[in-house]
């Protein structure tokens, strides 16, 4: 069966499944993918270890929970915005994951934060 190859569209011959005409063809491919995603994710990727790590540096190595007021994330400049998960506990209270970390915020302007077990 004639086929044409997804990245370079050089007719080739081959099995039903194989999208291109060679190794070189499909790992070129993937390369640009993984280029792509990655100048993409790399802002957005930042912003969440940086997240991360002013939870750790507030928490230490060992502390399991801590209520601190919000402007000590504010002023070590936390961005609320991203997150790696959402977790809703049956008190119908939402907790945003930063990777084995998650916060919530209260409305006194407090900030729990936990350390999740992972
Ligand atoms: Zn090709």
């Amino acid at each position: 069966m004639r086929k044409t190859c997804k990245l370079c569209k050089h007719p080739f011959a081959g099995r039903s499944d194989k999208v291109f005409c060679t190794v070189k063809c499909k790992s070129t491919y993937h390369q640009k993918l993984n280029i792509a995603t990655r100048n993409t994710t790399r802002n957005i990727d930042k912003i969440l270890h940086r997240n991360r790590s002013i939870l750790l540096e507030i928490m230490g190595k060992n502390a399991y929970q801590k209520k601190v007021p919000k402007f000590i994330l504010d002023k070590k400049k936390f961005n609320y915005s991203y997150c790696t998960g959402i977790h809703i506990n049956k008190h119908n209270k939402m907790y945003h994951n930063v990777y084995d970390f998650a916060w919530m915020d209260f409305s006194s302007g407090e900030v729990l934060i936990i350390r999740r077990n992972t």
